[in-house]
């Protein structure tokens, strides 16, 4: 962390299109960080290309969302541009955005990160973040995976196992709702039965996120392997019988209306669909994160 600059200051991106690094911190501010990391990817590699993707597709987007009748222009939102790390180093790249935002008041200062992956493990970071400044933080994991491993092919901070990483840190304030999930050992399907954490259905996911008091902090992790390959097919671990572009509307258009304090939307592997449709549908979603984070 450099310096928290007042907002007056801010150079304001008229998109979320590229920019170079910069470790500069806005208060009141929505900040877009590329994290390039997808050292643990067990099966299709290419995350590390996933946020220069999704802001390159940006510009074939219109900066209105129909569906949330906002526009992303009225918002302070900066690109921080993509973290310096090397794309297969857990460590370094944990403990780069701890370095860049230990320091801060999220709450305080009313800042706020959406981070772009890089594979699932990078999130981490963003999340133990966020619980570090709301105690009662809400995580919302969408994904076709549980990603409840303790550990996968020697990584304990795997992809596969980043969900249960962060659990490890919630304590009873804490709530914890996965929808979208079809794939996952059967301890991982028992954990999330013991501890009531999935929504087995879309009206029984957007009940749940209903139920959350307007005021309590939530935060969305999205892998984009959530939507059908039909849809999405470029990412690592492609899952058949997923979900389609409305159901994630149905779900955003609720959180636009909670108290939503972070977010990270991981999984682009744009070099795997070479028409470029996952990366432009990828964009699309997160222009619509974005504009869900604003109050
Ligand atoms: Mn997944
Ligand atoms: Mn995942």
């Amino acid at each position: 962390m450099k310096k928290i600059k007042d907002l007056e200051e801010m150079e304001m991106s008229k998109c979320f299109i590229g920019a170079s690094y910069s470790e500069a911190i806005y208060k009141n501010a929505t900040h877009i960080m590329g994290f390039c990391f997808d050292g643990t990817t067990s099966f299709r590699p290419g995350a590390r290309f996933g946020p220069d993707a999704i802001r390159d597709a940006s510009f074939g987007l219109e900066t209105y969302s129909p569906y949330l009748d906002s526009d992303i222009e009225e918002y302070s939102i900066n690109d921080c541009g993509n973290l310096p790390i090397y794309p297969s180093k857990w460590r370094m790249t944990n403990d780069y955005f701890h370095g860049v935002t230990k320091d801060l008041n999220l709450k305080k200062d009313n800042i706020k990160f959406l981070i772009l992956g890089g594979e699932h493990s990078v999130s981490y970071g963003p999340i133990r973040l966020a619980l570090d400044n709301y105690d009662d933080l809400c995580l919302i994991h969408l994904d076709a995976h549980t990603d409840l491993r303790d550990g996968y092919l020697e990584e304990k901070f795997s992809h596969a196992s980043i969900i249960r990483r962060v659990y490890d840190h919630f304590t009873n304030k804490n709530t914890l709702i996965q929808y979208g999930i079809r794939s996952g050992q059967k301890e991982e399907f028992e954990f999330m039965q013991k501890h009531n954490t999935q929504a087995k259905s879309l009206a029984e996911c957007l009940k749940r996120i209903e139920d959350l008091p307007s005021d309590r902090p939530v935060y969305l992790t999205l892998d984009l392997d959530y939507f059908d390959p039909a849809f999405l097919p470029g990412t690592g671990t492609p899952e058949a019988g997923g979900e389609n572009f409305h159901s994630f509307i149905s779900i955003i258009k609720l959180l636009k209306k909670k108290n939503l304090v972070g977010a990270d939307v991981v999984e682009l592997a744009p070099l795997i669909d070479s028409t470029g449709n996952s990366s432009a549908f990828a964009s699309k979603v997160v222009r619509e994160v974005l504009i869900a984070l604003q109050k």
